[in-house]
């Protein structure tokens, strides 16, 4: 009899050796790794070129495309052995999603142009999506394209964009309708908007550095778009539908992110059981003998093997192309946003002082694992729509 089994594919215990054998080989120089990300604002090269090698970064694309066709579960999986090492990356999650809309939304000729480079890591792509005025209603989005015969003109301005200096391409969604267009054709409200992979180094336009904490060594730029020029070849997805494949597209960032986040809350777990073995405050008992030390970090243990559950099932279900994976997407991030701040927050209390030290990385661990109650969707959107559709609750915005 066929039913519920909790053990991993042959496979996907592999991806999972990979990264184990290929994070050893790192090992003696984690630490300088760890303050180039968390200190100075810069991801190692080797770290991402490890990632290629592991395949995780063409773990979504198939092999006829260069990629693994592991799929997202063995994405995340090795994901979130990277992360379980101190190691995760915002950008890998940026690319699964140019990959996805390509995959979901491009012709084939645009899949064979960008697909082996996203996979080999040769091709960095960042994501736009948010602007000034249109965080978590994309549906306000001023920037628009305007199309001129073979090319689009795009002009508007994007904000907190992660990686747009060391991206080769950002995926960036506008708008190719006005609001007063879509209303006028009697069309939908997620009509009109378009994907566009532009050139990150293109005339016309320009990035400025915001003075954020950042995220996993990647730093957020504002860009400004002036006329900036995009060839029709690199509209992702059909004219004025583009939502459809964006929606596509960030599944897999909710999902990579909690697995991420499930191998990070290991990590600061594993750091603070160490800890607690080896301090001793009072006589020779060390503080991990104390439950005030110990109740946090089990509770810790306990919400992770859910969130691991719930991260796992979400990505099963994603690679299946179910209904219900933007909904399970959605639960895992928002689970896993919820695990991560108590994983860290346990183990800098833990840590007493000596979390504060900026070479132990919690400190810093805590506003990089915060950012995600906020984003890329916060977490009462989150319960809004699963309230509305899961519920079906009425809308109270
Ligand atoms: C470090 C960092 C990296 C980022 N990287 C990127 C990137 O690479 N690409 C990109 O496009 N964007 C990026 N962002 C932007 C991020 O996705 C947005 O900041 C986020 O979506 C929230 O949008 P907002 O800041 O406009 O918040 P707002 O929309 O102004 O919302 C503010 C708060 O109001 C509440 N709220 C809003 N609407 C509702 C509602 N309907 N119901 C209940 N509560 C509500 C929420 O608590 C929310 O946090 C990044 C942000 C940061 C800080």
């Amino acid at each position: 009899m066929s039913g519920l089994d909790f053990n991993l594919s042959e496979e996907q215990e592999m991806v999972i050796e990979t990264a184990h054998r290929l994070l050893r080989t790192l090992e003696p120089r984690r630490d300088r790794h760890l303050q180039m990300i968390y200190e100075e604002q810069r991801f190692p090269e080797e770290v991402w070129e490890a990632m290629a090698e592991a395949g995780l970064l063409g773990a979504l694309i198939p092999v006829e495309y260069g990629g693994t066709g592991l799929g997202l579960l063995g994405m995340a999986l090795a994901l979130e052995e990277f992360a379980r090492h101190g190691l995760p990356n915002g950008f890998c999650v940026l690319g699964s999603m140019a990959a996805m809309a390509l995959l979901r939304g491009g012709t084939p000729a645009q899949k064979a142009q960008w697909l082996p480079a996203i996979a080999a890591g040769s091709c960095k792509c960042a994501f736009a999506i948010t602007e000034p005025d249109a965080g978590t209603n994309t549906f306000r989005m001023r920037t628009h394209a305007v199309r001129d015969g073979e090319i689009y003109r795009l002009s508007g301005s994007k904000a907190w964009i992660t990686g747009a200096d060391v991206a080769d391409f950002i995926l960036v969604v506008a708008r190719t309708l006005t609001e007063a267009q879509i209303e006028a054709q009697g069309l939908p409200r997620s009509a009109g908007l378009g994907l566009f992979l532009v050139n990150a180094n293109a005339r016309g336009l320009e990035k400025q550095r915001m003075n954020t904490i950042g995220l996993e060594g990647y730093r957020q730029f504002m860009l400004y778009f002036d006329e900036v020029e995009v060839p029709v070849a690199q509209r992702i997805g059909p004219e004025h539908r583009g939502a459809a494949v964006l929606f596509q597209a960030l599944n897999p960032e909710r999902i990579l992110i909690a697995a991420a986040l499930v191998g990070l809350s290991e990590f600061v777990l594993t750091k603070a059981v160490a800890y607690a073995r080896e301090r001793k405050v009072f006589g020779e008992t060390p503080i991990g003998a104390y439950q005030g030390v110990q109740h946090p970090l089990a509770r810790v243990k306990i919400a992770q093997e859910a969130t691991r559950l719930l991260t796992y099932k979400a990505a099963w279900l994603f690679d299946r192309e179910a209904p219900e994976a933007g909904h399970y997407a959605d639960m895992a991030k928002h689970m896993a946003s919820e695990l991560a701040i108590a994983a860290v927050d346990a183990a800098l209390q833990t840590h007493g002082g000596s979390g504060f030290v900026r070479d132990q990385h919690l400190i810093d661990l805590w506003t990089s694992v915060r950012l995600f109650k906020t984003a890329p969707l916060n977490n009462e959107m989150i319960l809004n729509q699963l309230a509305e559709h899961l519920l079906g609750l009425p809308r109270s915005y």
